[in-house]
């Protein structure tokens, strides 16, 4: 695939608002090679293709955070910025490549605002299941949702044959907190794993999206997903506690510059990381997240307790 190409159809992907979904599922099958699809109210989407040649399911989710905005185009270094809902419509259109192609595909709706539409999935996979046949030998589940480039995470499971068979075909691991997938992993204990997909910034109004880092983890992983593979069992992790993270420096927080910070950095409205809620929140390089002002102080003042 060519910048030209991607730009034309994720140019079409962006155009459709959040309250549009089953007007965006509607515009896939009539755009894209499925043999059937699947749709549950306005929560999710199953995409089964015609052939089907492997046994890993993929998935990524319709909603954004900005719904609005201007998208500019910089031809000559293959860039988007701007409004331009790389999270997650970067990955929709991965997604909907790569299932084409013959693996069965899952969009969901929003993740942003508490993963609504994964939990409907959850709730209704027995049901799905009975419907799908498809669906009842999976062996591990890929999200498309993840910034950077050539990024993977799995956060509720440990399996160390899962995780290298990506660390061999380029991939290198990050922690993260929620998404998806975690969903997907805590009610139904398959593996997951959500893979870059090339934006940066995401949540904000000065989102970048680089096609060179979409199209690594284009390529990288059509080798994977073209087998069928047993089943990866669930291996539970032990999770870190938040200040086991790989922060550079520890510092003890005085309240007034923990004020002062804060004020130093931009705000933007969305969903805070670590309490979920929708509030002010801005970037925090320690948490390496977004975090809302009272989360902000609580990372801060558990990291003091704990080093000095
Ligand atoms: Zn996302
Ligand atoms: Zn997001």
């Amino acid at each position: 695939m060519n910048f030209q190409q991607f730009k034309d159809e994720y140019l079409k992907i962006v155009n459709f608002k959040n309250k549009d979904f089953k007007n965006f599922v509607n515009f896939v099958s009539r755009n894209y090679r499925f043999k059937r699809i699947f749709r549950y109210k306005k929560q999710f989407a199953i995409f089964v293709p015609h052939q089907i040649i492997s046994n890993v399911v993929l998935c990524s989710h319709f909603d954004t955070v900005i719904d609005n905005g201007k998208v500019y185009i910089d031809r000559k270094k293959e860039v988007f910025f701007g409004a331009i809902k790389g999270d997650c419509r970067a990955g929709v259109l991965m997604m909907l490549k790569l299932s084409e192609k013959g693996r069965i595909s899952i969009l969901f709706n929003g993740e942003e605002t508490g993963a609504w539409g994964v939990r409907k999935f959850c709730e209704k996979f027995n049901y799905i299941q009975e419907k799908i046949p498809e669906l009842r030998n999976i062996s591990f589940f890929i999200e498309f949702d993840r910034k950077g480039r050539g990024q993977f995470i799995c956060y509720n499971h440990d399996n160390k044959d899962l995780k290298n068979l990506f660390i061999e075909n380029g991939f290198i691991e990050e922690e993260g907190i929620f998404s998806d997938i975690s969903v997907i992993e805590e009610n139904l204990n398959y593996c997951g794993i959500n893979l870059s997909i090339g934006y940066y910034n995401n949540h904000t109004e000065y989102e970048l999206l680089k096609f060179e880092d979409w199209l690594y983890t284009y390529e990288k992983v059509q080798p994977i997903i073209s087998k069928f593979y047993d089943k990866f069992e669930f291996v539970e992790k032990i999770k870190r506690k938040y200040w086991d993270f790989d922060f550079d420096r520890h510092i003890y927080y005085e309240q007034k510059e923990i004020e002062k910070d804060w004020d130093k950095l931009k705000k933007y409205l969305g969903y805070c990381e670590w309490c979920g809620s929708l509030k002010e929140v801005a970037f925090d390089s320690y948490f390496q997240g977004y975090l809302c002002k009272d989360c902000y102080f609580e990372v801060r003042e558990e990291l003091s307790q704990e080093y000095f």
